[in-house]
């Protein structure tokens, strides 16, 4: 069967979809992927976690080896974005200082301080009351919504992969025309708990919620890591001076709604946080609620032989980014292609061999 559009099917156009899509497109196979996905860029659902993102490049993440290979990869991949389209990418690089009060992952911090810019450990005495530990280095903020929706429009029109809008109702369903998809990835984020054929039981929700405000004076990403809260101020790239201010990491918590006294903590300690908040009164442009698609033990990148109508097929599985798909997508989508080596060598030369 000769290589085409259902070669290779990615389901999920989120943030790790998308990046998905990007690594084997950057590798040559963009005209032979396909995405299928219930929301693609420019939905906002409660079931679609990336618009809701803040969203930037922080310690944050686990600290397991796969993790801080992730994050590292993900770091220079925005940086060379930035760099080279941080505008229609709206990926920026921002002046950040991280905070933490308690449970500092001092292994964690030295590793990436090996490849963070302008990074610095903060002077005890310059720290705020009750903060033990603090570091500045350059990180990335990025406008979320929007940097989806240039990744759907570059892998469309620069690479030539195919979107479908579908839901599908199981993981076999995926494998869209059994003889010709040779491998499937799936990149359902919190889905993967429910999807008949996955339903992977360690997924989990981790509820945030974030207020967006007109700040224009906000240049710097700052946070504070407590042990029962997250604060962040998150400045959003070409946004005419828009604000992500948050939030909450409230583990097992699927409830999408917003709610006021949420509001009214998160306005209360960014403006203890940052004093480009404090400076003036920042007016709420929207409030919003995000699933975070968690699990046990980190995210499950891993390749998987499977049967569909009686021949033997690949899906590799990538998903469970929690906080940080957006700074470890890159990361987790070059290390779900690259198990995939093997099939990727004969996919291009039976597509060589049409020409
Ligand atoms: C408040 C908040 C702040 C955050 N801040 C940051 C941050 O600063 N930095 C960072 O890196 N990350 C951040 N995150 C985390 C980040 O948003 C997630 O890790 C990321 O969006 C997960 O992406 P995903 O592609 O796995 O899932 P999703 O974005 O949920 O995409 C899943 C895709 O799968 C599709 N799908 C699922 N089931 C089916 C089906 N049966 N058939 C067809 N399609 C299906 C969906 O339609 C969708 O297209 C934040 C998250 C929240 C909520």
């Amino acid at each position: 069967m000769a290589p085409s559009h259902e070669s290779i099917v990615i389901v999920g156009a989120g943030i790790v979809g998308l990046n998905t899509a990007l690594v084997l497109a950057e590798r040559g196979f963009g005209k032979l992927i396909t995405v299928v996905a219930e929301y693609l860029p420019g939905d906002t659902s409660a079931t679609y976690t990336s618009p809701w993102a803040g969203c930037n490049f922080s310690a944050i993440s686990g600290t397991d080896a796969n993790a801080l290979r992730w994050d590292r990869l993900g770091y220079a991949h925005l940086a060379k974005l930035a760099s080279t389209s941080g505008g229609e990418a709206f990926v920026e690089r921002t002046p950040s200082i991280e905070y933490w009060d308690e449970v500092v992952p001092h292994d964690k911090i030295e590793f990436m301080s090996g490849y963070l810019e302008d990074f610095k450990i903060l002077a005890s005495t310059s720290l705020p009351q009750g903060v033990s530990f603090g570091v500045s280095f350059t990180t990335f903020t990025l406008h979320a919504p929007k940097h989806c929706e240039y990744l759907y429009h570059r892998l469309e029109t620069q690479y030539g992969v195919r979107f479908v809008r579908r839901r599908l109702p199981s993981i076999e369903a995926v494998f869209l025309d059994p003889e010709s998809t040779k491998v499937v990835f799936n990149c359902t984020g919190l889905a993967a708990r429910s999807l008949p054929g996955v339903e992977d039981s360690k997924c989990y929700p981790t509820r945030g919620q974030v207020v967006l405000v007109r700040a224009p004076q906000v240049n710097t990403n700052i946070m504070r890591h407590g042990k029962d809260y997250e604060t962040y101020v998150i400045p959003r790239p070409r946004s005419k001076g828009h604000v992500v201010l948050g939030g909450f990491m409230q583990k097992g918590n699927g409830d999408a709604s917003t709610y006021a006294s949420d509001t009214a903590s998160i306005m209360s300690r960014t403006k203890a946080l940052s004093k480009e908040i404090a400076q003036a009164e920042p007016e709420i442009l929207n409030v919003a609620a995000g699933l975070r698609p968690s699990r046990e033990g980190g995210a499950r990148v891993k390749r998987e032989n499977v049967s569909v109508v009686g021949k033997g097929r690949t899906l590799v599985h990538n998903y469970g980014a929690g906080g940080t798909g957006f700074q470890a997508g890159y990361g987790m989508a070059t290390d779900a292609v690259d198990c995939i080596e093997d099939i990727l060598f004969e996919i291009g030369r039976g597509s060589r061999a049409r020409l």
